[in-house]
């Protein structure tokens, strides 16, 4: 079969690689007819997640067919069109009883933090993901989600992470009404979490950036006040201007891969003497009410970062942090979207076939010609 390929930082390729097979009972089969290309996937492509191996199929977000299931899967049959979520998630351990299904303890050999996740690094369980024409699905009984039929299957891809992420984000954010919520990133989560954040009753949406066409976006698909950093002096001083005391929930949608400061770029980001920049987060930490909270979604590298973390304290500032967990939001999700109260295919600009893999990262990655998501097409499809 037809997959993409990671060969180093900012090369990928598309390759014939083994169909993927059963390995277990809970497994299934799945030929994948949409993938997409995630934020967190360039986070990957510039080389700074640790042990992101060479050889790897990226791909955490895809949705397909069922082409085969194993002995123990009684609820999915080859012919299902159904969603994955990136957690993969066993559905029985002491986690996921509490519906934390992101810190799954049996999909992750390291189980110490993140669990499994679809084409990411070694460090979230080395799994292949969908960023090709098949993809193995493990605890198959329980993560993967039949699309409803209503259902157009761009909205359906965009239910595997970029929605339930937002979302989630907003609601860590514990939005009272009326509540000032700031989004740092206006990527496809920052989007989507303020779009959440008017479902949880914010009466202010603000979202900070610096790439002017995605600020544009924002402020009618949120909508959202949008400001480009670059234009506003310090946003933390901004921030607490034009909301007198400092917003209520600061959202970061941004992690590792965060512009804005130099000496951030510079240890973070070349000389990795942090997991990558952490600008937003001080942002966030510092413009945040006395007493307001913070939710991060951005994903960090799992080792430290230098965060100001005497004024969370000083401030008390509650930080709420998680990778989403998928399958806990998808009925109320799958809800919004037939109410038309989240529009999730609003935010695909770019359809690109599975063999063009590396014009569509360097197009995502250099945000040219407009990209907010792209959806990667195998011609299997
Ligand atoms: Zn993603
Ligand atoms: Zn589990």
């Amino acid at each position: 079969m037809r997959a993409m390929d990671y060969r180093g930082p900012r090369r990928v390729r598309v390759v014939d690689k083994p169909m993927p097979k059963l390995e277990h009972p809970r497994d299934a089969i799945v030929r994948v007819t949409r993938s997409c290309i995630c934020g967190s996937d360039l986070h990957l492509y510039h080389g700074m997640v640790p042990d992101t191996r060479v050889g790897m199929t990226f791909g955490h977000e895809f949705c397909g067919v069922v082409e085969e299931v194993g002995s123990g899967v009684e609820n999915l049959k080859a012919g299902d069109h159904v969603l994955v979520p990136f957690n993969i998630a066993c559905g029985q351990c002491h986690f996921c009883k509490q519906g934390l299904f992101g810190n799954c303890h049996e999909s992750n050999a390291q189980a110490t933090a993140v669990g499994g996740i679809f084409g990411y690094s070694h460090t979230a369980g080395g799994y292949d993901g969908g960023q090709a024409e098949y993809v193995r699905v493990p605890y198959a009984d329980f993560g993967p989600t039949i699309i409803p039929d209503w259902m157009d299957p761009d909205d359906a891809v965009l239910l595997t992470d970029v929605v339930p992420t937002g979302y989630q984000a907003a609601e860590m954010g514990g939005i009272q009404k009326g509540d000032t919520v700031v989004v740092f990133g206006a990527g496809p989560v920052g989007l989507l979490a303020a779009r959440s954040a008017w479902l949880f009753g914010a009466g202010r949406v603000i979202v900070i950036d610096h790439v002017e066409y995605r600020l544009e976006f924002a402020r009618t698909y949120c909508p959202a006040e949008v400001y480009d950093f670059r234009e506003i002096g310090d946003p933390v001083v901004f921030l607490k201007k034009i909301t007198d005391i400092g917003p209520d929930v600061c959202i970061d949608a941004v992690g590792a891969d965060a512009s804005g400061n130099a000496w951030h770029t510079l240890f973070g980001k070349k000389l990795k003497l942090e997991a990558g920049s952490a600008v937003p987060l001080h942002w966030a930490i510092n413009s945040v009410k006395k007493g307001g909270v913070v939710s991060i979604v951005g994903v960090y590298g799992p080792t430290g970062n230098m965060v100001p973390i005497g004024n969370v304290v000083n401030k008390g500032i509650t930080i709420r942090a998680n990778q989403a967990s998928v399958k806990r939001h998808l009925p109320k999700l799958i809800e919004h979207v037939r109410e038309g109260r989240i529009d999730p295919k609003g935010i695909i600009t770019h359809r690109v076939p599975l063999e063009d893999v590396a014009e569509a990262y360097h197009l995502f990655s250099s945000k040219l010609d407009g990209c907010i998501k792209p959806v990667l097409i195998p011609s299997a499809a």
